[in-house]
């Protein structure tokens, strides 16, 4: 599925996409992380990029050489700017990005110069999005991507945690809250994470092509469909948790939402440990079960652990008014310090 993006045009897009900054991320000092060990070359997950170096890794006592561990991931390093930054940037700025339009393409270009900002190891997984009708509007067949971020940690059998949002929108919305909360919360979520231990390595997740193109249940989520066909069945057997964040920055709580059927939602463990993770922050939070409508389902149809956060109703849903003004700082804030939480 690589190589559908001609070089040229994707190399023009990202430097088309250059000209468009916003304010600079706050940069965590990396002096206690190990870098990425170089561009990956294997799974999209970075598997293949190196050995266990990473800030997540435990350090070897009685060592003398053995660094000191990075200090422990903190909610309280979530700042809520970034995840708004991201919000106007998308929305107010770029504006309806469909999975396989020019402005989806600038939007993943500027999503991985935050990641690489931050410290993180980014790639793109290309994948291919069929034509279809996004919300009533035709949209054509094409190249899409996902932006996959990692920190050289993850080995193959070992372990790992996931956090994904999608970054494509319906044709006739600049997507504030569908989901351009999602992704300011992932990247603070990645900032907060900048030279911090988590408690198993993280991928994050940019996800492309989220939006429906029909309406059976294989017309949507074709980014992270194509991600989770793309993992060895030692990946997949080793992921401890996979959270799809989606639609964030509205409401007063947090919903928290397992695929599960009616009355077993309380036994998923993701959603387990993301209730004690609230519980712990004082972060109210809803649950649903029966909750299939985005990423996590990708992951959840082949038997493996994810659950949504988010996805409170509102008036702008696929709408043109779906505008930064709709999504509530304090949410996002909420939102991105549960996940950090949940990954500490
Ligand atoms: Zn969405």
């Amino acid at each position: 599925m690589r190589g559908t993006v001609a070089g040229a045009t994707l190399a023009a897009l990202l430097l088309a996409g250059c000209s468009d900054e916003v304010e600079p991320l706050h940069q965590v000092s990396p002096t206690s992380t190990s870098p990425p060990t170089g561009p990956a070359t294997g799974p999209t997950t970075g598997a293949t990029t190196g050995p266990t170096t990473g800030p997540s890794s435990e350090a070897t006592p009685g060592s003398g050489t053995a660094p000191t561990p990075p200090p422990r991931a903190d909610p309280d390093d979530v700042r809520v700017a970034t995840a708004m930054s991201a919000v106007r940037h998308l929305a107010g700025r770029i504006g309806p990005r469909p999975g396989t339009s020019p402005a989806y393409f600038r939007a993943a270009a500027w999503v991985e110069r935050r990641l690489t900002g931050l410290g993180w190891a980014v790639e793109r997984q290309r994948f291919h999005t069929p034509a279809g009708v996004s919300w009533g509007v035709p949209v054509p067949a094409g190249p899409s991507v996902n932006v996959v971020a990692t920190r050289g940690d993850v080995v193959p059998g070992e372990p790992w945690l996931l956090v994904g949002a999608h970054l494509d929108t319906v044709p006739q919305a600049p997507g504030a809250e569908d989901n351009a909360s999602g992704i300011g919360a992932l990247l603070a979520t990645a900032e907060a994470l900048a030279g911090r231990r988590t408690r198993l390595p993280v991928v994050l997740v940019a996800f492309g092509s989220e939006e429906p193109r029909g309406h059976s249940d294989a017309d949507h989520h074709y980014g992270s469909t194509a991600y989770v066909a793309d993992l060895s069945d030692g990946q997949r057997a080793s992921l401890r948790g996979m959270v799809a964040l989606d639609r964030v920055g509205v409401g007063t709580a947090v919903p928290v939402g397992s695929p599960a059927e009616d009355g077993l939602i309380r036994d998923d463990p993701v959603v387990d440990g993301l209730v004690r993770a609230a519980h712990r922050l004082g972060v109210p939070v809803t649950l649903e079960d029966r909750q299939r409508s985005s990423d996590h389902w990708s992951f959840a149809q082949l038997g493996l652990p994810g659950v949504r956060l988010g996805g409170t109703s509102y008036a702008a849903y696929h709408q043109p008014g779906d505008l930064p003004s709709v999504v509530d700082p304090a949410q996002l804030g909420r939102t991105a310090r549960l996940v950090v939480a949940w990954l500490r």
